[in-house]
């Protein structure tokens, strides 16, 4: 590859632009991703880290089970530590577990458990009112912070990936002699073809498209809490994560749960709480999580969700939690899909998983977005 000159070049070094790179090196291209930052600090090091292949349903389901593949293959190659049989949903009602029931008898790879195997899976924690769960076999997880710059950094060492860090997009120059030339802020790149991989960032970097495509940010509360002294293989999952994701919430048994929900926990509902953790390497625990859309989000976050959020682990768990850290997520959203691609211009294609799923599908999508399977 030449100074100012590849096959492909990748913008945004997500998961979904690292997805890309890695899907057009293996197919024999010279790659150059660039990104703003110096190392990805976007949606890919703020979430769970949780691969929800179980959660989806329909194309979403057939992405996530390529992703999940994907992924394992990663363990593989860069040495990406990937935790397998890594869900858990735990049940504290009656009408939780019907949930979880329910689902199981239409997937093998739902396994329900009783109360106390329950508490096992949570380390030993848990609180009195477990009544059951579900092991979620397919799902697997990641370390958030550390898994897309250790992707980056793998790839970067390939002859025929180049990384260029605080390197923004800033449009196209030329698209019509076959080749594209993109202006950058550190100048012009030419490649065959251009893939903009920039989240939520879409409606910074083509807002005529984000706006067709009614896309908006989604504001996410986090918080870290420190290392509670037991240890949780899985991402675990509870009431409101069954009224959210797919699979679930297609159960006719979620009905009920919503209802009830809707009545007795009008704070969880107000705040559109998805309440579930993982647990960091070190121990900690990531926690959230809460949903927010606007086109321009609120940078003022409020401490009353934060609060709503501990105290539902908490009590969950059974334990009390210190908070050690607190980040706002985004991820983009839009009303007419999962995810977006859009052409910008002759060779220049934009990929946007537009709900909160990204790395759960992106490397799936990603791959066939390369290979010309999405249009
Ligand atoms: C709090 C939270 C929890 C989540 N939990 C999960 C989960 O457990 N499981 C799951 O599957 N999904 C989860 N998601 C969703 C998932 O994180 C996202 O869908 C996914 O990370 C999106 O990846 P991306 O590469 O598109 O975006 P990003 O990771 O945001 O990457 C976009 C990159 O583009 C760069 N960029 C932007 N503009 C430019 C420009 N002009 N020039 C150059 N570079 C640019 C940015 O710097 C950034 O590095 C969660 C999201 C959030 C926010």
């Amino acid at each position: 590859m030449s100074h100012n000159e590849c096959d492909v070049l990748v913008v945004g070094a997500g998961i979904v632009g690292l997805g890309h790179a890695l899907a057009a090196a293996d197919a024999g291209n010279s790659v150059i991703v660039i990104d703003r930052d110096r190392r990805p600090v976007g949606a890919s090091v703020r979430n769970f880290g949780h691969i929800c292949v179980t959660g989806q349903t329909g194309e979403l389901r057939d992405l996530a089970v390529g992703s999940r593949e994907r992924w394992l293959n990663l363990a593989t190659r860069a040495g990406v530590a990937v935790r397998t049989q890594a869900g858990l949903g735990v049940a504290r009602a009656a009408d939780e577990m019907a949930v979880l029931d329910e689902l199981a008898s239409t997937r093998d790879s739902v396994s329900p458990i009783d109360a106390n195997t329950t508490r096992e899976a949570l380390g030993g924690a848990g609180a009195d009112d477990v009544v059951g769960g579900a092991l979620l076999l397919d799902d697997l997880r990641v370390d958030p912070r550390t898994t897309a710059p250790a992707v980056a950094a793998w790839l970067s060492a390939r002859d025929d990936v180049e990384f260029r860090w605080n390197t923004s997009y800033l449009g196209v120059d030329d698209a019509t002699d076959g080749d594209v030339r993109i202006r950058t802020s550190r100048g012009q790149i030419r490649a065959a073809r251009v893939f903009v991989c920039v989240g939520h960032d879409l409606d910074y970097t083509a807002p005529v498209v984000a706006e067709e495509h009614d896309v908006h940010r989604c504001g996410l509360s986090m918080l870290q809490v420190a290392d509670p002294g037991f240890r949780v293989n899985s991402a675990v999952l509870t009431a409101t994560s069954f009224l959210r994701y797919g699979a679930f919430a297609e159960t006719t048994a979620v009905r009920a749960l919503a209802t009830r929900i809707d009545d007795d926990r009008p704070d969880l509902r107000a705040a559109d709480t998805n309440i579930m953790f993982t647990q960091r390497p070190d121990g900690s625990l990531l926690i959230g999580d809460s949903h927010h859309l606007d086109r321009t989000l609120d940078p003022f976050l409020d401490e009353r969700v934060a609060d709503l959020i501990v105290h539902e682990v908490e009590t969950i768990l059974g334990t009390d939690l210190t908070v050690i850290g607190r980040w706002q997520g985004v991820y983009a959203s839009r009303p007419g899909g999962p995810y977006l691609t859009a052409e910008l211009a002759p060779g220049v294609r934009a990929c946007s998983v537009t709900t909160g799923v990204g790395m759960t599908v992106g490397l799936e999508l990603a791959a066939r977005h390369v290979a010309g399977e999405l249009v």
